[in-house]
């Protein structure tokens, strides 16, 4: 690792990540017109809390003071490389850092931890009902607390034991688990042997996380392995020049007697925060088990042959890129900003609805920077442009819009923006998504919440659900808002997948299989609403039967137990419904003729 990225990242003893890996990977942009820069932050408009000000300032100039000392003396660091990205680079990144999760009671506590959140650059990972969870340098825990109300001074705990330890443990088994000497190679471990069906090809590619340059290939594959309802498509371009690729799944029925009949379409998207790789492990693997099951089992292959579903694994190339090369924490896309080395925009505060960038607008280096204006982060853009192309060109129109992040286990319904504004169909949403949260508690007992996003971002008081306390951060521009209020989209969610505070981000590999489980068992329960709610299902019965045991083959579903009221909920929660042996299919074929 770069010896001034180490600096910055354990000298100033606070996590500041953003000009921490600006610099590692990027030092001798980061000469370029520095001492400006550093002093326009360093002039952020007088805040009311002078405390937080100071103490701001002291930091960003024990970061940036030695930055501008060294550069005179040595312009020319050594760009930081995936090649040496070991555990003890690691450990030299993040082992000096840690996530503290805050017991919060009092509208008091969440200002001041905003406040510092705001002024000190902290990374808020998290924050819901009654906690925050904010990373940090244990070098700047205690002269934090000594500015938070004295009522927080003990209700925090670490998350983890070893964050950098953890982080390790996200990357492939074996790829960076060598010494030092033996380089990371990203490449390795993935194998284009997917057999049609062969649930052997499935665990190869879902038993890790894999990187963009597996997972474009993969996706590649799909859609030559399957050409008769599997395209891959491109969304646009990213800030990098990256394609934003897409998997299209769905085929147009020979005796479709009504051309002019919209094309109705299913959009899951996935990755708009980088380091969320668990919503483009979940995304990827929903789409693989529609697309290998299609023609195999009549409920999925009724909704392939009625939707069309897009899944975008990636919105956000480059800040995935990054995480794998870079900094497995980094949350923004990575186009350039005012500020030379805080590069990202939150894409998920940059769409052009109730965009509240005026908050973030003059502080490029806030992991939620939503732009200087409506739209400017790049892959937002892309996205918004493509849909809504597809709806003024394609003849499409956006039954539903599902866009996944980590972590919290909740399903949020519009609006994001504001707690102040009821969205018009908010029954429809919230029935469906209850019903979503149901068909994930009932494949492995994990339980989502479900809520506005406007308040499941903001902190409610345990006594009143209604009393609501400040925000951590603004949430107006997000792509559910935009999704749902521009583009009428009747039923648009924002998913946040496992855990609760473990792992956070850093969710180990073994979950991706039962967290797309989960997912896709909500798809499905997603496909079936809106194919009754378009009513022209509901009389088909044999439809029914098949839906239900079509993923659960020779077990009866463990949503039609419960409901039938067969068995206990208790009994049946850890069986999932959710099987795609071929060879129990087939059995099952043979014992019916
Ligand atoms: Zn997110």
């Amino acid at each position: 690792m770069a010896p001034l990225g180490r600096a910055l990242v354990v000298a100033l003893g606070l996590c500041v990540s953003v000009p921490a890996v600006a610099v590692a990977s990027d030092s001798q942009d980061l000469f370029h017109n520095l001492p400006h820069q550093a002093v326009e932050l360093s002039h952020q408009p007088p805040r009311p809390f002078q405390p937080w000000t100071r103490l701001r300032d002291a930091i960003i100039h024990k970061i940036w003071g030695p930055v501008l000392v060294s550069r005179s003396r040595s312009p020319h660091l050594p760009p930081h490389s995936s090649t040496t990205s070991t555990p003890s680079t690691l450990r030299a990144r993040y082992g000096g850092d840690v996530v503290l999760r805050f017991k919060v009671k009092t509208a008091e506590e969440v200002r001041a931890l905003a406040q510092a959140a705001d002024t000190l650059y902290l990374d808020v990972w998290e924050s819901a009902h009654d906690w925050v969870d904010i990373r940090m340098a244990k070098d700047v825990v205690e002269p934090l607390l000594g500015l938070l109300p004295t009522s927080l001074h003990n209700a925090h705990s670490p998350l983890m034991h070893d964050l950098a330890q953890t982080i390790f443990e996200s990357y492939p088994a074996g790829s960076i688990a060598q010494k030092s000497s033996v380089p990371y190679n990203p490449h390795q471990g993935f194998t284009a042997s997917l057999d049609r069906g062969a649930s052997d090809g499935k665990e190869l590619f879902f038993k890790d996380y894999q990187p963009l340059s597996v997972i474009v290939p993969w996706m590649r594959l799909m859609a030559s392995l399957f050409p008769s309802h599997v395209q891959l498509i491109n969304i646009g371009m990213s800030y990098e020049g990256r394609d934003i690729p897409a998997l299209r799944i769905g085929v147009r029925q020979a005796d479709d007697t009504e051309p002019c009949e919209p094309r109705h379409t299913i959009l899951i998207s996935a990755g708009s925060h980088a380091r969320e790789w668990i919503s483009t492990a979940a995304t990827s693997y929903v789409a693989y088990s529609l697309i290998t099951r299609y023609g195999r089992f009549p409920a999925v292959t009724k909704l392939i042959d009625k939707f069309d579903w897009v899944f975008i694994p990636t919105l956000n190339p480059d800040g995935y890129v990054y995480t794998w090369d870079h900094d497995r924490l980094w949350r923004k896309n990575r186009q350039q900003t005012s500020i030379r080395f805080c590069p990202g925009v939150d894409l998920d505060r940059t769409y052009g609805f109730q965009w509240d960038g005026d908050a973030t607008r003059s502080n490029p280096c806030s992991e939620s920077y939503a732009g200087d204006g409506p739209f400017e982060g790049v892959e937002a853009h892309r996205l918004a442009l493509w849909a809504q192309n597809e709806t003024q060109q394609n003849n499409v129109k956006f039954a539903a819009f599902v866009d996944l992040h980590s972590y919290s286990q909740e399903i949020l319904y519009p609006y994001s923006y504001s707690c102040d504004e009821s969205p018009p169909t908010l029954e429809n949403l919230e029935e469906l998504a209850i019903g979503l949260a149901k068909a994930i508690r009932l494949t492995h007992n994990q339980w989502y919440g479900v809520t506005s996003a406007c308040e499941g971002s903001t902190i409610a008081s345990m006594q009143s659900a209604k009393d609501l306390w400040p925000r951590m951060e603004p949430s107006g521009g997000s792509a559910l808002d935009w999704f749902y209020h521009e583009l009428e989209v009747k039923y648009a969610y924002q998913i946040k997948l496992r855990d609760t505070g473990s792992y956070g981000f850093l969710l180990p590999s073994n979950h991706i299989l039962p967290t797309g489980q989960e997912m896709f068992n909500a798809a499905l329960d997603l496909g079936k609403f809106l194919l009754s709610n378009k009513g022209i299902e509901l009389a088909d019965q044999d439809w029914k039967a098949e839906y239900f045991t079509s993923t659960s083959q020779i077990k009866p579903s463990a949503i039609q137990q419960e409901r039938e009221g067969s068995e206990d909920p208790k009994d049946i929660v850890d069986k999932g419904y959710e099987s795609d042996d071929l060879s129990t299919e087939l059995r099952r074929k043979r014992r019916r003729k």
